[in-house]
């Protein structure tokens, strides 16, 4: 169903692991998402960047 076109990949700033995908809405947001999320590698939570 959902289309893969708005789906982003979220990598730790720390150690650049690609730990979570969501989906972007291109509508409510035009800059690059930064979210705070636990990183295995890291152990603990890191900010993580938006990577296409
Ligand atoms: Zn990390």
């Amino acid at each position: 169903m959902g289309s893969a076109r708005n789906k982003v990949i979220m990598t730790c700033s720390e150690c650049l692991s690609r730990n979570y995908t969501t989906n972007r809405n291109r509508k409510t947001s035009s800059e690059r998402l930064e979210l705070l999320k636990y990183c295995k590698k890291c152990d603990k939570h890191t900010l993580h960047k938006e990577t296409k």
